[in-house]
């Protein structure tokens, strides 16, 4: 459970009335049973129910699991149509990615800039939240403002990958996999937007050290290509 600031009192928690209701009514805890909590400083540690009618939970350890991979994933994506993007933010989310860089491509179908782009912020943080509290254990991604070409070198790590399924003609399968065999602390991946990236654009990334991949033969939807990248890390983290 995330739980917020103003319910912890020392070493008891007054859970919030969301909480209690999914506690009680849900779940059908008792008195005596123990509860995962989420605290304001990314800590996470077991609660024993004191008092499931009033709410109170009361702390018995800290758990330190750590859930979050291993490696920083920054993931630039060509700026799709709203409901698309905001379905990639919470998966990415549940995916442990570490940075959102939302990218005003050529062939960005949505027509925006920063400046409006900005003002749905709160609702994206709004939508990276609730991700992270429904697979309680990732951090909360950084969500950066809406980016052009020009920023680009500013989000490069270690490892960058632009996904171009025109590589897929030029025999390029094994790159993704082949990066993901090196040795890295960071990797940056790049996809499009439903309209893909213009040719133009891909030379300009190369030109910055970027790799184009395939990510196989079959044509994956601008929302899907990031998710499958990341699964495809994760995976290849755990191994
Ligand atoms: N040109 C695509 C088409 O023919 O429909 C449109 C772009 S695709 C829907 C959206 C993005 O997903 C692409 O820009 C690319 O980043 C990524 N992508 C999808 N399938 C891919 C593949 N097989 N290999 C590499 N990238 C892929």
């Amino acid at each position: 459970y995330f739980i917020e600031q103003n319910c912890i009192h020392d070493d008891l928690i007054q859970i919030d009335a969301y909480n209690h209701k999914h506690m009680q009514r849900v779940m059908r805890y008792r008195n005596g049973d123990q509860v995962v909590c989420l605290l304001p400083d990314h800590r996470t540690y077991l609660y024993e129910i004191v008092n499931i009618d009033q709410g109170l939970l009361k702390q018995v350890e800290e758990i330190n699991e750590d859930h979050e991979l291993d490696v920083d994933v920054t993931l630039i994506y060509g700026l799709p149509k709203n409901d698309k993007f905001e379905f990639v933010l919470q998966k990415a989310t549940e995916l442990g990615v570490k940075r959102i860089v939302p990218f005003l491509s050529q062939r960005s179908i949505i027509k925006t800039n920063a400046l409006t782009f900005a003002k749905k912020n709160e609702r994206y943080l709004k939508i990276l939240k609730e991700a992270s509290e429904q697979s309680y254990r990732q951090m909360i991604p950084e969500l950066t403002s809406l980016i052009t070409i020009k920023e680009l070198s500013h989000y490069l790590s270690d490892i960058n990958l632009v996904a171009y399924e025109e590589s897929s003609k030029q025999g390029e399968h094994a790159c993704f996999a082949r990066a993901l065999n090196q040795d890295f602390q960071t990797i940056t991946i790049i996809v499009g937007p439903e309209g893909g990236f213009d040719e133009s654009e891909i030379k300009q990334m190369e030109a910055l050290g970027i790799e184009a991949c395939s990510l196989g033969k079959r044509i994956l939807r601008s929302e899907t290509a990031p998710l499958y990248m990341l699964s495809v890390i994760g995976y290849s983290r755990e191994l």
